[in-house]
């Protein structure tokens, strides 16, 4: 089989663009497992490892973060310039797997599957991040409530790559918390719920909540947000789990996930508010 290794992003576009079943390689901790059970047989792997610049992770001047898009979850996870709304991702990035997948996978690559149950889409969720993607037609920005757009699906068309993504500043003040529940440690997730909360004095007055597992997608209700800003925590959590739409799969059925996401939201919330995310 042919391995391009082309040196920049739009030269692996242009590959992918004119080969209909070549697949670009990042990390490969999903796409080999997927080549040695047959689900897929591409024609040709383009690789991203000689692309420069694509494996960094750097602060702006702006207080935003730009993580590339073959940067390991290891390195994700070791970032220590993150702040406030941030660190959600850095979180769920230590939460991936175990140290020899942490090791090997990419960002890109992960948000590029579109598993609902992974731990980055939920997390950049609640971080709302951008992505920035390039193709054969050019660059473009996507924003995180648009990427995911169904079940191992994305907004990415036909030969188009994560370049990065950006993270905004966020309220610097922000905590973060990322509950994950998993069959056993380094599990890929039952379901997943990711808070960003801030305050003002005592009271909050930001929070965004992402859910992962519980649907095609990871989501968010922004009618919950502001319900538990205005102190309504019971039908913050109602809405949630009301706009949740889960299966049945091996890790875990749809009713179980029904029963247990209410008690995570729960949870989540209060450590949030505990840590100093306001009343
Ligand atoms: C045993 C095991 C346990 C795991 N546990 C977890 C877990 O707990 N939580 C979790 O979130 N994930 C988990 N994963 C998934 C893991 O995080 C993978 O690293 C990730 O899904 C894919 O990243 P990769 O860089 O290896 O991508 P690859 O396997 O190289 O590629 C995967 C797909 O993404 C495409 N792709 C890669 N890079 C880009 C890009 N820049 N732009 C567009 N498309 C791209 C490829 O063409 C391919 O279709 C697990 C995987 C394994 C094997």
């Amino acid at each position: 089989m042919k391995i391009h290794k082309p040196a920049t992003l739009q030269e692996a576009a242009g590959l992918l663009a004119a080969d209909d079943s070549a697949q670009c390689i990042a990390g490969g901790a999903t796409l080999v497992a997927m080549m040695n059970s047959g689900v897929v047989e591409p024609s040709a792997l383009i690789s991203l490892a000689n692309i420069s610049g694509l494996n960094e992770v750097t602060k702006a001047s702006d207080g935003s973060v730009i993580i590339g898009a073959a940067t390991k979850h290891k390195t994700v996870a070791a970032f220590d310039s993150f702040s406030g709304a941030q660190n959600i991702v850095g979180i769920a990035a230590g939460k991936i797997a175990h140290p020899p997948i942490r090791n090997m996978g990419t960002i890109g690559g992960s948000v590029a599957v579109g598993d609902p149950a992974a731990d980055y889409p939920t997390a950049l969720l609640a971080a709302e991040a951008t992505f920035e993607i390039v193709g054969p037609a050019g660059s473009r920005s996507i924003p995180a409530d648009e990427f995911f757009d169904g079940f191992l699906s994305t907004a990415l068309a036909e030969a188009e790559l994560v370049q990065s993504i950006q993270l905004p500043a966020g309220p610097e003040n922000a905590v973060a918390v990322y509950d994950k529940i998993a069959k056993i440690d380094g599990d890929i997730a039952i379901m997943s719920v990711a808070v960003v909360m801030a305050s003002s004095g005592d009271r909050c007055d930001y929070l965004r909540v992402a859910v992962g597992g519980c649907g095609p997608t990871p989501y968010r209700v922004a009618e919950a947000e502001v319900k538990f800003i205005n102190g309504d925590l019971d039908v913050a959590i109602e809405l949630l789990v009301a706009a949740s739409d889960p299966m049945s799969d091996v890790r875990g059925s749809a009713d179980y996930r029904r029963k247990v996401l209410p008690r995570v939201l729960r949870r989540a919330l209060i450590t949030a508010q505990q840590m100093g995310g306001g009343e």
